[in-house]
């Protein structure tokens, strides 16, 4: 971008108003810290310029600016969606990285700020005996996966992470910090938990956290020609499985020599308790096609990991559905499907915690659902529309055994990425939460929710 650029004097203007309001820092194309503070995740480039809020306050400012200058803006914790709507060129960032402490209060509560990141929360609450159920990834921040849902290890034990949510501070479109809970607020409290970044920015989450002290946690590997009758193995093992054990399973195409293809059953018994492990864990030794394992006792913190990044270029179509029922006929079309695509399958055992919060306790749907199948292809960056097209009809055989999408796991914030997302009464009800806590609808980056009046 030029500096005669139209928008960048624009940016320059409007990060200097903000910047006399702000304790944080305001960084505006040109300064130190802008490049790396800005990376664009999204096509539509880097945004105008980066707020990066280190108080409530500040989060206040931003908000009050936005609304004043008509400014667009978007809100970022860890920086790990797969979206495109985080970055806006014509408006800015709110960048809450800053923003991590980590307290420990009694009674096994605990307060995180919302750029923290998972991998820290899991080594600070290791120091007292317990742990939050999160994800699977040390990088990824508290603010998006929380607000989204947050399918972690622990899913089948203690549900989502937003599930462990027992009050947020938010400073809503107003400018006005609240406590949203149980007991105040508690519409908006019902709507964070799953509408995303739609009603107001969260700076404090406080969850409640459970007492844990070691997992016994690894995969087990298979070698199969065809996955149909592992998987209906799998399905019956965590049919009757203890809470305790979660698993994952994880087919995975070879990337070269270095990374060749793998099937496994990635395993996090939660609990210290080794027979107990040994006891849930050995059905799954013994299903069809079982190499070997690597389970051993860990900390919680070293069962979280981080991902390589991809060494070629790859575009990836990535489809994702709950299945309520995970059928011989359900398993049959997603083995022939992956079969056909070749690319990475992942299905999340989810039943137990995860299914006993009822349909309208919070606005994450799908809680009848045993479990999330999530399929990514890998196509050649330069590959045809054509070659989209044939994965997407492909996954069309899996979608009638399928409901909803993981909207956590979804690239897109389109009409039809929404329509997964939120079973229809979710979505009205959502609707109109937006309505009341962001009429004009200030928090649009995201995948939106429009408001509606009732
Ligand atoms: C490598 C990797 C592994 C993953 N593994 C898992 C997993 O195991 N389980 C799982 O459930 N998910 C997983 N995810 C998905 C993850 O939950 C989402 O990408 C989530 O949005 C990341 O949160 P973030 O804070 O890092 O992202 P951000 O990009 O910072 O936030 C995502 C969106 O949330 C909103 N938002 C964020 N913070 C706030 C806030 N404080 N107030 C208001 N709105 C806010 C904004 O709209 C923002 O665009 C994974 C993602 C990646 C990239």
């Amino acid at each position: 971008m030029s500096i005669d650029d139209p928008l960048t004097a624009i940016s320059s203007r409007a990060a200097h108003a903000l910047k006399g309001r702000f304790v944080g820092t305001v960084l505006a194309p040109g300064d130190d810290g802008y490049d790396s503070a800005s990376v664009p995740l999204s096509p539509a480039g880097r945004p105008g310029f980066v707020a990066r809020a280190e108080t409530p306050t500040d989060v206040v400012e931003a908000i009050r600016f936005a609304r004043e200058e008509r400014v667009p803006i978007s809100v970022r914790s860890g920086g790990h969606s797969a979206g495109q709507w985080d970055t806006a060129p014509d408006g800015f960032l709110l960048d809450l990285s800053g923003m991590n402490t980590i307290e420990v209060l009694s009674d096994g509560l605990v307060r995180l700020g919302t750029g923290a990141v998972w991998g820290d929360v899991a080594r600070a609450l290791k120091n007292h005996g317990l742990a939050l159920t999160s994800g699977d990834t040390t990088s990824v921040g508290v603010g998006g996966l929380t607000l989204g849902g947050g399918i972690g290890w622990m899913v089948r034990k203690y549900g989502l992470a937003l599930d462990n949510l027992v009050q947020a501070e938010v400073v809503t479109a107003a400018g006005e910090i609240v406590t949203a809970s149980p007991f105040e607020q508690s519409e908006l409290f019902w709507a964070l938990r799953g509408g995303g970044g739609n009603f107001g920015v969260v700076t404090h989450f406080t969850f409640r956290a459970h007492p844990l002290t070691t997992v016994h946690a690894g995969p087990i590997n298979y070698h199969v020609e065809d996955l149909a009758p592992l998987l209906r193995g799998w399905r019956d093992v965590m049919r009757s499985a203890p809470e305790e054990l979660n698993t994952t399973f994880l087919a995975v195409p070879s990337f070269g020599p270095e990374m060749p293809a793998s099937t496994q059953i990635l395993v996090c018994f939660a609990d210290s308790d080794e027979a107990a492990a040994e006891a849930a864990v050995e059905p799954l030794r013994r299903l069809l096609g079982a190499r070997d394992a690597d389970i051993r006792e860990k900390d919680y913190v070293d069962v979280l990991e981080d991902p390589k990044p991809a060494e070629a270029p790859l575009t990836i179509v990535a489809n994702n559905g709950f299945a309520p029922d995970f059928s011989d006929d359900a398993i049959d079309v997603i083995a022939r499907v992956q079969r056909e695509l070749g690319g990475v399958l992942m299905i999340r055992s989810l039943r137990g915690a995860f299914n006993r919060v009822s349909a309208d306790e919070t606005a994450f749907g799908f809680r009848d659902s045993e479990m999330l199948v999530i399929s990514a292809a890998f196509l050649p960056p330069d590959a045809p529309a054509s070659a989209t097209d044939w994965v997407r009809t492909l996954w069309a055989e899996v979608s009638p055994f399928l409901t909803g999408s993981y909207g956590n796991f979804l690239s897109g914030s389109d009409e039809h990425a929404i329509a997964a997302m939120f079973p229809p009464a979710t979505r009205a009800r959502l609707a109109a939460a937006k309505h009341r806590y962001d009429p004009q609808n200030l928090f649009s980056q995201n995948q939106n929710i429009a408001p509606v009046s009732t």
